[in-house]
């Protein structure tokens, strides 16, 4: 497991200093903006969430700021995002930090309305630059994809890895790289293995394969490819040729030859057989 971390860790760290998304609020230590684009991102991609943090952070530098204006006015800016339960409690967030200072909360943020687990999290991570993971969808795909990671059992495994994981990498760089990853790469549907940094250690990546690989083994598709490599490699082969060289019975090797010319790949001429060359 151990060396399965390493392998993650730096692959991880690599990939994301050459693929990641540039936000402006991705290097800001400001609570205040942390919690906009972290509520205005929920349930939204980040990209479409970006364009709403910006009207947002322009007329709501500050929490008093959006605590001195009207509901109404919130939920006016906030439409079209849906889900306008966020910004009514958003707007009841930015009454109570008018009063009471991020630095007063710090590091239980969870008594703002609408601040979970993971928001806290990521407020820690993000803003004060705690070694905490921002355990999100995303990140625990990830993790239960490449670690093998049973859904019941990941955070106890969070739980009990986490400062491993987060030695010698910044934590507002790891949430974030996971982040990028799972919602470009790692994706719950498709996930794109093939332009994976961790695919070579990944055990879901393994499996898979193996698997294919073994249905592939001693398949009619493989047949087909093996003797088509034969007539490829030599100018005429007869049947009996190909029954020799591959331990084919009779039967199989007339399907397979069968199925080639049915292709149109190869054809029999004068006793043998041969790849149709269109030129
Ligand atoms: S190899 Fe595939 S399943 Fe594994 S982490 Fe990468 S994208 Fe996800």
């Amino acid at each position: 497991m151990t060396v399965n971390i390493s392998f993650f860790k730096k692959e991880l760290k690599k990939w994301y200093k050459e693929n990641h998304r540039s936000f402006t609020w991705r290097s800001t230590t400001d609570p205040w903006k942390i919690l906009l684009i972290e509520t205005l991102s929920q349930q939204t991609q980040l990209e479409r969430a970006n364009d709403f943090y910006k009207r947002f952070i322009d007329r709501y530098p500050t929490p008093q700021k959006m605590a001195n204006d009207s509901k109404k006015e919130v939920l006016k800016l906030w439409s079209g995002l849906g889900y306008n339960n966020r910004a009514i409690r958003l707007h009841e967030t930015s009454k109570i930090l008018a009063k009471t200072s991020f630095k007063e909360l710090y590091p239980n943020f969870s008594v703002l309305p609408g601040v979970g687990s993971y928001t806290n999290s990521a407020l820690l991570s993000f803003a004060y630059g705690k070694k905490v993971i921002a355990v999100d969808t995303n990140i625990k795909r990830i993790f239960q994809r490449f670690f093998k990671v049973q859904e019941k059992d990941i955070d106890n495994f969070i739980k009990k890895n986490q400062n491993l994981l987060l030695r010698g990498f910044d934590s507002r760089d790891f949430n974030q790289a996971l982040m990028d990853l799972g919602s470009t790469v790692c994706k719950s549907k498709q996930p794109k293995c093939f332009s994976c940094p961790l695919e070579e250690n990944c055990n879901k990546f393994i499996t898979e394969n193996n698997k294919n690989q073994q249905k592939f083994e001693g398949s009619f598709r493989q047949k087909r490819g093996l003797v088509l490599k034969i007539l490829l490699s030599r100018e005429k082969v007869t049947k009996q040729m190909i029954e020799e060289e591959l331990k084919l019975n009779n039967e199989v090797a007339g399907e397979v030859l069968d199925s080639l010319v049915r292709d149109g790949l190869i054809e029999f001429s004068r006793n043998k057989f041969i790849v149709i060359n269109d030129n």
